[in-house]
């Protein structure tokens, strides 16, 4: 007879970036923004009436749909939000990934993607990115019981043009497309124009990065109606309440604020395009990005050893033990003042 121990679903779950908890420490290792959120975030929850939370919420978060509708001129019945990117993206697997042929994603791009596969129960193949670290969009061109990526891709930071995109949507229409614009703000083009064109792409984006509000948590999908229908159908067959007061109250600020947006996104990009010059002088090569993190690996040290000599200095980078990649550091576009400390600390390693 079996014990209930070995009846327990097992998985490896997926392992996020460190969050250390000592103070001045420089954190270039998430990928969240080194700026506050919009204004109006603050007052949104200090303004709350605490009361309130007596309630459940609106299990729809009518009032951020309609917000970020209005924000990109779609429709509500276009928009579904979820408890940042990964609980949409999860959803979205959970409702479209239901074939028993394999799902498609790049061998290089997000880790949550086979964590989630796995959970499921879903098959998956990976592709193979060519050797500048793009997806060739004629590799996706196979039989498929659904396709994901991200563009701009992470690790990577490289964005696959929109041309692209649209073909890999165009020649897998009996599968659903998901789109996940994670970085997209960050000077790419995004794939929400093809929501009116096609009905099996979602686009996916998040609060987290652009936006500055990872701890917000809020991830929202667009795509035609019936794609969103059926994840809210998901969503209300597993927990309705996953969107609380603060979180919709303060969402429907930050995305409002497109000035403090835009700004903010003009200054990470203007960082971002200065560090690629500082780290060419120190010997660094980084990857076209168009996110907010470079992708950077030098001409003789080791990517490990410096990631370790930085957490000495207090300076949090991301490094990935992975076939192809160990060579390379993920770094986070900080404020100056962070970028200049970690400029100081590599000179003095490189030396
Ligand atoms: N997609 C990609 C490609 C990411 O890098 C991240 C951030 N780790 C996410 C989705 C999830 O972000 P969040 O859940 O904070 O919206």
């Amino acid at each position: 007879m079996k014990t209930w121990e070995q009846y327990i679903r097992k998985v490896t779950p997926y392992t996020p970036g460190e969050q250390p908890k000592t103070a001045n420490v420089v954190k270039l290792n998430t990928n969240e923004n080194p700026y506050p959120p919009a204004p109006g975030v603050r007052k949104a929850l200090c303004d709350m009436d605490s009361a309130i939370l007596r309630k459940y919420p609106d299990p729809g978060a009518t009032e951020l749909v309609d917000a970020i509708a209005k924000y990109y001129g779609v429709k509500s019945n276009q928009v579904f939000v979820g408890v940042g990117s990964d609980d949409v993206l999860g959803m979205a697997f959970l409702t479209f990934f239901n074939s028993d042929k394999p799902i498609l994603f790049p061998d290089i791009t997000y880790s949550f993607y086979d964590v989630w596969a796995d959970l499921f129960d879903i098959p998956y193949e990976t592709i193979k990115l060519d050797d500048n670290f793009e997806i060739i969009p004629e590799d996706y061109f196979r039989k498929n019981g659904g396709i994901v990526f991200p563009n701009p891709n992470a690790p990577t930071a490289v964005e696959m043009s929109i041309d692209k995109v649209e073909k890999i949507i165009k020649n897998n229409q009996d599968s659903v497309v998901i789109v996940d614009e994670a970085y997209v703000d960050f000077g790419a083009t995004s794939a929400l124009k093809f929501i009116e064109k096609y009905d099996n792409v979602l686009v996916v984006r998040t609060f987290s990065k652009s936006r500055s509000a990872a701890g917000l948590r809020i991830g929202y999908a667009m795509g035609n109606e019936k794609l969103i229908s059926a994840m809210l159908a998901v969503k209300f067959s597993y927990n309705s309440y996953t969107m609380n007061f603060p979180t919709i109250y303060a969402g429907v600020e930050a995305i409002k604020d497109d000035a403090y947006f835009k700004n903010l996104v003009e200054k990470i990009i203007t960082t971002r395009e200065n560090a690629k010059t500082k780290l060419k002088e120190l010997g660094f090569t980084c990857t076209d990005s168009k996110t907010n993190f470079l992708f950077a690996t030098h001409k003789s040290a080791k990517a490990e050893d410096i990631f370790n000599y930085l957490k000495t200095k207090n300076i949090y980078v991301r490094y990935f033990k992975k076939p192809r990649i160990d060579n390379y550091l993920r770094i986070t576009i900080g404020t100056d003042d962070e970028m200049e400390k970690l400029y100081l600390a590599l000179e003095e390693y490189l030396k």
